[in-house]
């Protein structure tokens, strides 16, 4: 009885809105928390970069929450294989890609191949990014060319290829991981840090354009994230740097999937052409 009750309520949407939801979770409280718990049922997400790190733990998060996750690598087969098998046994349609975010025609057919496949599209996560860094003393063009192609230049090239469908379905979520080096800058980090601004002035555009579309554009800026990325700080350094953090820790790659569950959620329909810091407190 319980379980149409609570199919009843959460299929006409009522949950919540109507004040009905503390009565269903009372009435069967592990049920509730299952059904109310896939807060991505029935959307699929495209997610670049995601065979490790922050867009690994994104994955997982969104297949958890009931949605079909297409996601991509660029070098590392085996991990995503591995990531694709992770994602099946959760309940999830998955698709896995071998795709260059940098490459716009790459993106292009990675981005028709998925509406064919899934038949939708509804968030968009740009993840994939790379570190070249150096002082600008020592900085080639190239260590600047490649950071603005695969950090900033992927995330117009899937914006791009995916807005038609965003336009015709009338919504689609654009969640651009910045950083916070993107809003403060860092020695040693020019070229990252202004393809991390760039990817905060690109989110906003974005949303001011699209926004009557009913697509919305916010971008995460995470802080210090313990992931290959930062592997390379000492320990002490790491330590260093968790002082100077309010929250006294280094953030992991699920605290930053977490803000991404939220922005690709409909607990988010009213947020957009915002940047939300993941950083324990770190700029503030
Ligand atoms: P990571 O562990 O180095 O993982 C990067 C992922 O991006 C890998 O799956 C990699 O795939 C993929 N990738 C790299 N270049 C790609 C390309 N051209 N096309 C498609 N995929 C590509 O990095 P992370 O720490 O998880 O960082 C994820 C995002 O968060 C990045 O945008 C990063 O700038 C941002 N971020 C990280 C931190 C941090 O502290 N870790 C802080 C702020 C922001 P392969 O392994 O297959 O090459």
């Amino acid at each position: 009885m319980p379980f149409l009750l609570l199919l009843f309520l959460v299929s006409f949407g009522s949950i919540d809105q109507k004040g009905v939801g503390t009565f269903a979770a009372r009435a069967s409280p592990d049920l509730y928390k299952k059904v109310i718990m896939k807060q991505l049922q029935g959307k699929t997400a495209l997610i670049t970069g995601a065979s490790r790190g922050i867009g690994y733990a994104i994955a997982r998060k969104f297949a958890a929450a009931g949605a079909n996750v297409v996601f991509t690598h660029l070098s590392n087969d085996e991990q995503g294989q591995a990531l694709a098998e992770e994602l099946r046994v959760m309940g999830s349609k998955v698709g896995v890609y071998r795709s260059d975010a940098a490459n716009f025609a790459a993106v292009a057919f990675l981005v028709q191949e998925v509406v064919r496949e899934f038949g939708r599209l509804d968030v968009l996560v740009n993840n994939a990014g790379i570190t070249r860094d150096g002082l600008l003393l020592r900085m080639d063009e190239q260590a600047w060319d490649e950071v603005l192609r695969v950090n900033l230049k992927s995330c117009f090239n899937t914006v791009k290829a995916a807005t038609r469908t965003f336009l015709q379905q009338r919504s689609g979520v654009i969640i651009n991981i910045a950083s916070v080096v993107g809003i403060k800058g860092n020695a040693g980090q020019a070229n990252y840090a202004a393809s991390k601004a760039g990817i905060i002035g690109f989110t906003k555009s974005v949303a001011l354009e699209l926004g009557a579309r009913n697509i919305r554009s916010n971008a995460i800026a995470p802080g210090f994230i313990d992931t290959i990325m930062t592997k390379d700080l000492t320990a002490a350094a790491a330590q260093d740097w968790a002082k100077a953090i309010p929250l006294r820790r280094v953030g992991l790659p699920e605290d930053v999937a977490n803000c991404a569950l939220f922005l690709a959620s409909d607990a988010s329909s009213y947020i957009t052409g915002q940047v939300i810091q993941v950083d324990g407190g770190m700029l503030t």
